[in-house]
């Protein structure tokens, strides 16, 4: 769709919002599990546009989940236009942390929606991102913790980031083949988190691991003992694209005990029941 063509589409579900008010909506009560990659700089699809950032669209159950939302709304909505998913069956947004490249498509995604989506927001993190989109309807996440039957959030991991702190929450989705957890940066750490995910499910197997590792900056023997570290914890298969490098990347798929999957812009992953 030209870009003006898709302007105007926007602009009219807005006024229609307006008018009708929107409420929120929930799909039928299913238990198959879809996750989409609708915004990263890591993709392999020229159809779709690239940009600094991560987002992927979540359906689970009968809720629809945008986890982030890239650093441009009008490419997140173009994306997902092209990929036949339909944002006004959005029922929440999840934010892992307050970086630009996961939260500007806030207001579009938002807005589409006429603010009626839900959004769960890091605590220490609300303040900043209200201030920037102050009709936004949120529920603040601080601690571990079930959003809705079979979704949980980590809670608010605190780690240092070019001399700042920052907190980031991760999404965790249980399903009878084990759990599904999706990252946005991982800037408290990969290993931080495998070992929160693996404390709070004992017994409970990582099925795949989806999102940014951030490990650009890390070397290839620092790549190695994480790699080994994530077989050692019986991790099954990783998606790793956004920040983790692609040094990383490279290594991962090479290396065998944890198996990669690849899950760049526009690729899918599917889980068809998901009952426990
Ligand atoms: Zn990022
Ligand atoms: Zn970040």
């Amino acid at each position: 769709m030209k870009r003006i063509t898709f302007i105007s589409t926007i602009l009219y579900i807005l006024a229609i919002n307006y008018i009708l008010g929107s409420p929120v909506e929930r799909m039928d009560n299913k238990d198959s599990l879809r996750i989409v990659i609708t915004f990263n700089n890591c993709s392999s699809d020229t159809n779709l546009k690239a940009g600094p950032g991560f987002s992927a669209w979540i359906e689970y159950k009968e809720r629809v989940l945008i986890f982030d939302t890239g650093s441009d709304y009008l490419t997140l909505l173009e994306n997902m236009e092209k990929l036949n998913l339909d944002f006004m069956k959005v029922t929440d947004i999840f934010i892992s942390h307050n970086h630009w490249d996961h939260i500007y498509g806030i207001p579009g995604i938002a807005g589409v929606k006429n603010f009626q989506v839900n959004t769960f927001i890091p605590k220490s993190s609300v303040d900043a991102i209200i201030q920037q989109v102050p009709r936004l309807i949120y529920k603040e996440v601080n601690e571990f913790k079930e959003l809705y039957p079979g979704i949980w959030s980590t809670g608010e991991m605190s780690s240092k980031f070019l001399n700042t702190t920052i907190a980031e929450q991760m999404i965790i989705l249980e399903t009878k083949e084990g759990l599904i957890v999706i990252t946005g940066c991982s800037h408290p750490g990969i290993e931080t988190l495998i070992n929160l995910v693996k404390g709070k499910f004992p017994g409970k197997t990582i099925k795949l691991l989806i999102g940014g590792f951030h490990l650009e900056k890390k070397t290839k023997e620092e790549i190695k003992l994480i790699s080994d570290y994530l077989k050692e914890t019986g991790i099954k298969a990783i998606a790793p694209s956004h920040c983790t490098g692609e040094t990383a990347i490279e290594y991962f798929k090479n290396s065998n005990g944890v198996d990669y999957i690849q899950m760049f812009l526009g690729n899918e992953y599917k889980i068809l029941n998901v009952k426990l």
